[in-house]
């Protein structure tokens, strides 16, 4: 949908919850798991090629999410288990270590706020009810959020292992909301939009620059007239404010 002066009235009339993604949508996350698989490749040139190395990991970590769900230290079983499948048994204690110390930096990396991200959330805060919704391994997205300094900014925080139409009908429960009066913000159309378009809510749609593989999809959004595409979060004030 395009955005006119008119439609922005419609919008502002319904929409009563904002829920926002964290991860490549208010910081910076795909960019240090690129680099960490970049490390893991340089670990395995012994053995197996980068063209190699990059898709067996990829495909070891999607056949896992459902064992060890999403995060660093998933990705770090994942590495491991690549690194011996791939090196025939061959990989050793010293290349091992290095793996580990790529999962443990990721846990480490600083947290670096996309643009715009404070004003536009204390802007929203105080007209509408601002929720964050990620999945992801709980200890290490609690790190992220108390060191992104934007905690207060929530009035509710959820952390999930996936982010289906269950899961945010559930979470819409918890808060006595419905999903019309719900609207995402968020990177992945996979996991913040397609699923509350669904429902029946709104979604903004935010590209990162790089997306993880398994979180594309073939689903076209803008079947729904509620799906927004935006290049950045402050395009959210000209929505909401019209400035
Ligand atoms: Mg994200």
């Amino acid at each position: 949908m395009t955005l006119t002066n008119d439609n922005i009235k419609t919008i502002l009339q319904g929409v009563k919850v904002i829920g926002f993604d964290a991860d490549d949508t208010l910081w910076v996350n795909e960019t240090y798991y690129r680099e960490a698989e970049e490390h893991f490749a340089v670990v395995m040139a012994p053995y197996v090629s980068e063209d190699i190395s990059l898709p067996t990991l990829t495909k070891t970590e999607i056949k896992n999410l459902g064992i060890y769900g999403y995060g660093a230290k998933s990705m770090t079983l994942s590495m491991l288990e690549t690194a011996i499948s791939l090196s025939n048994n061959q990989v050793k204690a010293s290349e091992i270590e290095k793996i580990i110390k790529i999962g443990r930096a990721l846990l480490n990396k600083p947290v670096t706020l996309l643009d715009g991200v404070k004003p536009v959330l204390q802007k929203l805060k105080g007209e509408y009810t601002i929720i964050l919704i990620t999945k992801g391994d709980l200890i290490d997205q609690e790190r992220k959020l108390k060191k992104s300094g934007l905690d207060q900014c929530f009035e509710h925080i959820e952390i999930v292992s996936e982010k289906t139409e269950n899961q945010y009908l559930k979470l819409l429960d918890l808060i006595h909301s419905k999903p019309e009066e719900f609207m995402m913000v968020g990177n992945s159309l996979k996991s913040d939009i397609i699923p509350v378009l669904k429902l029946g809510g709104w979604g903004i749609h935010i590209p990162f620059h790089t997306t993880w593989v398994h979180e594309e999809t073939n689903e076209n959004p803008y079947q729904w007239d509620r799906f927004f595409k935006m290049d950045n979060l402050s395009e959210l004030l000209n929505v909401f404010f019209g400035n």
